[in-house]
C-alpha cells in the first residue's frame, strides 16, 4: 500500500502540470511520489489482468489493506512507494525536516513488518513490490506473482 497519511485517506490521483526547470518543493515531490505510486498500482493491476490473473482489490478487512489480493490463494500484494517505504535504490534523505522524514520512514517500515507478520499469522503470503520494479520490469513482477500464485495450489 502506498503510504497515505492515514488509512482512510482517499487515493490521490493528482495530475501534475509541467514544472519546467524549477525545483520542486517538498510537498510537490510528495505529491509526485503519491501520484506515481498510485499509477504503479494501476499499471500492475492491468499487467496482472492481461496475464490472466484474476484478483480483487485489497480489503481493509486485512491488516495493512493490501493493494491486491488473491483471496482463494491467500496472497496479499503490496506496491511500496520508493520514498515512503525507503527503497534501497531510490530513497534519498530529504535535506529539510530530516528528523521528521526519518521518523516517518521508520514508522512506515515498522508498520510494514508488523503487517507482514499479522498476515502470515492469518495464513496469508505477502508479496511486496517496489514501485520502481513496476516501472522498470513489469514482466518480472508479473512472473513473480504468477509463480507465487501457482505455488499456492492446494
Ligand atoms: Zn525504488
Amino acid at each position: 500500500m502506498s503510504m497515505r497519511t492515514s488509512r482512510t485517506a482517499p487515493k490521490r490521483r493528482r495530475r501534475l502540470k509541467p514544472h519546467g526547470h524549477r525545483l520542486l518543493t517538498k510537498s510537490e515531490q510528495m505529491a509526485r511520489v503519491r501520484s506515481r505510486d498510485t499509477d504503479a498500482e494501476v499499471l500492475l493491476r492491468r499487467a496482472l489482468w492481461r496475464a490472466g490473473l484474476r484478483f480483487r482489490l485489497g480489503t481493509r478487512a486485512l491488516p495493512g489493506s493490501p493493494d491486491i489480493i488473491f483471496k482463494s490463494k491467500r496472497i496479499a500484494v503490496f506496491v511500496n512507494g520508493c520514498f515512503w517505504h525507503g527503497c534501497p535504490v531510490h530513497y534519498t534523505e530529504p535535506k529539510a525536516n530530516r528528523e521528521f522524514w526519518l521518523s516517518k520512514l521508520e514508522t512506515n517500515r515498522r508498520r510494514d513488518q508488523r503487517v507482514d507478520g499479522e498476515l502470515l499469522k492469518l495464513g496469508w503470503r505477502v508479496i511486496r513490490i517496489w514501485e520502481h520494479e513496476v516501472y522498470g520490469n513489469i514482466a518480472d513482477v508479473v512472473a513473480r506473482v504468477q509463480k507465487e500464485h501457482g505455488a499456492g495450489l492446494l
